[in-house]
C-alpha cells in the first residue's frame, strides 16, 4: 500500500467485529467481561488495552513502517516511557536544540535518577562519538529541531548508533511519517507529540512511540501498563480521525510554509529566516535526501533585534494566533524564548540560536494570500 493510501486503511482490518463500522466505536469502558477467568476476547482492563486505542496505535505503525505503536496520554508522556528502558548510570546523548518540555524532563526528572545527558550540536553526526563511553546507552534525535530547524543526518546517527549498539530515538512531531520515516533510515524507536500534525486540529494531547522490533516493542507495552500514561478512547478516536488527512493536510501546510518563507526572506523588516527548504540552510542537502519536503514550521528574527520587537509583531497579527503548540490546521505564532523554551536558561538557549528576538511560526492551511496579508501588515514598521 502507498503511503496515502495507509493513512486512511492501514491497520485498519476488522475495525469492528461487531456491527462492520467504518470507523472504531469509542470504546468507552475501564474493563471487559470475562466469560470465564482469563477467557477474554483480547481486551481485559483499559488501562492495559482498549480497542479505541488498538486502532489508533495500529494505524500509527502502518505510516512508520513499524511493527508496534505504543500510544499515551501526551507527548511528555511518551518520552518519559522512552526513559524508563534506562536505569541509573546510563548516559544520554540528545540534540542541543530541542523542545524546552523534553529538555525539561530529561534535567529536571530523569537526571535526578541518575541519567546523564550531553546536549550536543549534531549538524553533524560525526560529533557524537566523541561524547560515547560505556555508559552510554541511547541517542536522542529531533530532526527539524524547535524551533531553529536544524536538520540531522538521521541515517548517519543511526549508523554511528548501530556501530556502538546504542538506541537511537527519533521526535518525530515536526516532520511526521508524511514527509520523514525514521524506521526506514535506521533509528530503533520514533516519538510523536500526536497533539501536533498526527491530530492536527487542536483539540487534544497525545503522544506515540513506534518501533519495528517485538522485544523493544514488548517493553514499551509493558511500561505503558505498568507507568500506566495512557490515552482516553475518546482521544483516541480524534487522533485516528487526524491521520486519515494528514497526507492532505501536510501537503498544504508544506506549500503555504515556503510562501510563507520566501515572502519574510524578502521583506525588508526581516533579519534572519530559519526553514530547511532554502538551498542555503546548513543541511538542506539531507533535509532534501531525508525529507520529501520541507513542512510547515518557519522561524525568523526581524531587524530589530529586541524581545520587544518581537512583541510587536507578534501582537499586530490577527490570522496568526498568538499561542503554544503547532501543527493544527490554524495558523500559530509564538514567541520561543518566554514561551516554548522558557525552561531552557538563557545562556543555554542563546547558544542555539534562541534569542528574544525569535518568532516561531505553525503555517496554518488557510488561504496563503490571507496569511502573507496578515504577516506583511504586523512587519510594517
Ligand atoms: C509538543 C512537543 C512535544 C511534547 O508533546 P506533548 O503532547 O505536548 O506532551 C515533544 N516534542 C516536540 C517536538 C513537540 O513539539
Amino acid at each position: 500500500m502507498k503511503f496515502n493510501t495507509k493513512v486512511i486503511h492501514g491497520g485498519q482490518e476488522n475495525i469492528d467485529p461487531a456491527y462492520n463500522s467504518v470507523m472504531p466505536p469509542i470504546y468507552q469502558t475501564s474493563t471487559f467481561k470475562q466469560s470465564s477467568p482469563g477467557d477474554h476476547k483480547g481486551f481485559e482492563y483499559a488501562r492495559s488495552g482498549n480497542p479505541t486505542r488498538t486502532a489508533f496505535e495500529n494505524a500509527l505503525a502502518s505510516i512508520e513502517n513499524g511493527s508496534d505503536a505504543i500510544a499515551f496520554s501526551s507527548g511528555v508522556a511518551a518520552i518519559d516511557a522512552v526513559l524508563k528502558l534506562l536505569k541509573s548510570g546510563d548516559e544520554v546523548i540528545s540534540t542541543n536544540d530541542l523542545y524546552g518540555g523534553s529538555y525539561r524532563i530529561f534535567k529536571t526528572i530523569f537526571q535526578g535518577f541518575g541519567i546523564k545527558f550531553h546536549f550536543v550540536d549534531m549538524s553533524m553526526a560525526s560529533h557524537i562519538e566523541d561524547y560515547i563511553n560505556e555508559n552510554t546507552k541511547m541517542v536522542w534525535v529531533e530532526t527539524p529541531t524547535n524551533p531553529m530547524m536544524n536538520i540531522i543526518d538521521i541515517k548517519a546517527v543511526a549508523a554511528i548508533a548501530k556501530k556502538t549498539n546504542l538506541l537511537l530515538a527519533v521526535d518525530n512531531t515536526f516532520a511526521t511519517p508524511y514527509l520523514q520515516r525514521p524506521l526506514d533510515l535506521g533509528a530503533d524507536i520514533v516519538m510523536h507529540s500526536a497533539t501536533k500534525y498526527l491530530g492536527g486540529h487542536s483539540d487534544v494531547i497525545m503522544g506515540a512511540l513506534v518501533v519495528n522490533n517485538k522485544t523493544l516493542a514488548d517493553r514499551l507495552f509493558f511500561i505503558q501498563k505498568a507507568s500506566g500514561a495512557i490515552p482516553g478512547p475518546q482521544d483516541c478516536f480524534l487522533a485516528l480521525r487526524g491521520i486519515k488527512t494528514l497526507h492532505l493536510r501536510v501537503q498544504r501546510h508544506c506549500e503555504n510554509g515556503k510562501k510563507v518563507a520566501y515572502f519574510l526572506k524578502n521583506h525588508q523588516s526581516v533579519d534572519k529566516v530559519y526553514w530547511p527548504g532554502f538551498e542555503d540552510h546548513p543541511n538542506h542537502s539531507i533535509a532534501s535526501r531525508q525529507m520529501d519536503d520541507y513542512g510547515g514550521m518557519v522561524s525568523f528574527t526581524t531587524i530589530k533585534d529586541t524581545k520587544e520587537s518581537a512583541v510587536a509583531v507578534i501582537s499586530k497579527l490577527k490570522v496568526f494566533t498568538l499561542a503554544e503548540s503547532l501543527g493544527g490546521v490554524e495558523s500559530l505564532a509564538g514567541h520561543p524564548a518566554t514561551m516554548t523554551h522558557a525552561s531552557i536558561p538563557k545562556t543555554e538557549r542563546e547558544k542555539t540560536g534562541v534569542v528574544d528576538s525569535l518568532i516561531r511560526l505553525s503555517v496554518g492551511i488557510e488561504d496563503i494570500d490571507d496569511l502573507i496579508y496578515d504577516l506583511d501588515h504586523a512587519l510594517s514598521f
